[in-house]
């Protein structure tokens, strides 16, 4: 598992949670059993391995589930998003 982009400790599996899987690439939501702070995570399986990004976010587990369905995301999206936090540097995980 990943740590904490805020407190740095390590992520419990129990807090994940898979909210959309297309192919090889994942959107997980995972509450910081330490600090309770959430982050939401794109990862992409690929042949180089796994690779992940995360950011903290604000949303709960039932607003982006909310917002999912609402307009439900491609996975040419999710990649997009990957890569827009790839590209920002933002907190990774
Ligand atoms: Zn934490």
């Amino acid at each position: 598992m990943s740590n904490c982009p805020l407190c740095k400790k390590q992520h419990s599996p129990e807090n994940a949670r898979i909210l959309l899987k297309k192919k090889d690439t994942h959107l997980v939501h995972i509450i910081c059993p330490h600090c309770t702070n959430a982050v939401l995570a794109v990862m992409v399986v690929s042949g180089m391995g796994l690779s992940s990004v995360g950011m903290v976010t604000d949303l709960s587990r039932e607003d982006v589930l909310r917002l999912q369905t609402v307009a439900s995301i491609s996975e040419d999206e999710l990649l997009d998003l990957h890569e827009m936090l790839k590209n920002n540097k933002l907190n990774y995980i």
